[in-house]
């Protein structure tokens, strides 16, 4: 036995050979020729990646959350008001946080596995004027993918900023920054970009900029204001030494690796191949009589959220790891005992897929519950061979 399970989870993911051998190496200075060609590449391959020619990237030691947090504390003065588009646990965190920087925040939501619909956000935006409307790509705690396309052309139409909490799609699912005039995204190192967590990624456009430059009061958080931040990634893009806060050396260097691997591969390509792994994944979970939390007109092709069959609990998590393959429990407030997720992002294939659905049956058929063997393999098998 090799001794270590596969990991499915919605983050952190398994991540390339090549990039943990770079975390592996000697930490360099920060301001060693070496790092800062790793840093000004990372930078450059951020811009392709979130499709933003225009957009000027931030690479920061943190998490997703510290992104959001920048996004927050950057585009937020007391008193502004900010629509969040809501399908999940990840909007709430989005609204809270705003409400600490001072915004007076209202939600517009579904039900919990549907996405608002843009004649309800439209509504919203004709009804009051908003400084930002933020809205989750891909919200983790339910698997819904969000129309960010159509929530930014609404927002554009009505003076907001648009802003995407892409922690869980930027580089798995379509995100067209400057063509779809998305004003800042964001992500995480551990997410579909594919390096260990550690990472908090921002893109903001020169709309976002320009908010940021007009505000009238301070950014009431230090480490997060772009003010600090903006002049190291100006250094950095240009090869120069720069300091505020001690970058993470190692995990900048294999998120180039990671990055430059993305490229490879060709946008395009990368997202034709997470919808055909994810089409995989739902049509052998289909096959095997399960039902899925989002609705089938907004789900991600970065992660799979299956409800637990009848007369199957949350025990099943267990079993599918006793089986060899890590996935994650439910997290949505409203309904965590009922379904369970399985990520698939990054440098995943179709055997992790087979595996996770080979696990998947092994831990239904512990559980007795009733299903025709293989059936959940085959199904996913015959999407990979057609
Ligand atoms: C994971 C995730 C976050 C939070 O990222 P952390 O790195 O855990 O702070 C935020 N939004 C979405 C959509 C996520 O999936």
């Amino acid at each position: 036995m090799k001794g270590r399970k596969l990991l499915m989870i919605p983050g952190p993911i398994e991540f390339d050979p090549a990039v943990m051998r770079e975390m592996g190496k000697p930490t360099t200075s920060h301001l060693d020729p070496w790092f800062m060609e790793q840093f000004g590449q990372a930078l450059e391959r951020m811009r392709e990646v979130f499709m933003s020619p225009s957009g000027q990237p931030f690479i920061v030691a943190g998490t997703g959350t510290l992104a959001m947090d920048m996004a927050g504390a950057n585009l937020i003065e007391p008193g502004d008001r900010a629509l969040v588009v809501n399908t999940g646990y990840f909007g709430d965190r989005f609204g809270a946080l705003m409400e600490r920087y001072g915004a007076q925040v209202d939600h517009v939501r579904a039900e919990v596995g549907d996405m608002p619909a843009l004649e309800q956000v439209e509504e919203a935006l004709r009804k009051q004027s908003y400084k930002l409307v933020t809205v989750t790509q891909v919200d983790t705690s339910t698997g819904v993918l969000a129309d960010v396309k159509g929530v930014a052309a609404l927002a554009r139409q009505y003076g907001a900023l648009a802003v995407v909490d892409g922690v869980c799609s930027v580089a798995g699912e379509e995100l067209r920054m400057d063509e779809w005039g998305v004003d800042l995204a964001l992500t995480a190192s551990q997410k579909a970009v594919g390096a260990p967590p550690g990472l908090a990624l921002v893109v903001a456009g020169p709309r976002a900029l320009e908010a940021w430059r007009k505000r009238k009061t301070p950014v009431c958080n230090y480490y997060a204001d772009f003010g600090n931040w903006l002049p190291i990634m100006e250094a950095y893009e240009a090869r120069k030494p720069a300091y505020f806060g001690t970058p993470a050396v190692n995990l900048i260097a294999a998120l180039n690796v990671s990055l430059g691997q993305i490229l490879a591969e060709g946008m395009e390509a990368r997202i034709a191949r997470h919808r055909k792994m994810s089409d995989a994944c739902k049509a052998g979970i289909t096959a095997l009589g399960l039902r899925q939390l989002p609705r089938e007109h907004c789900r991600a092709h970065t992660m799979t959220a299956p409800y637990y069959p009848e007369g199957v609990d949350a025990a099943l998590v267990g079993k599918i790891g006793a089986a060899g393959v890590i996935v994650a429990g439910g997290l949505h407030p409203a309904c965590r005992a009922q379904y369970f997720r399985i990520g698939h992002m990054g440098a995943h294939t179709p055997a992790d897929i087979l595996a996770v659905l080979g696990a998947l049956e092994s831990a239904l058929a512990a559980s007795g519950y009733a299903f025709e063997r293989g059936a959940g393999v085959a199904a996913a098998q015959k999407v990979f061979l057609s």
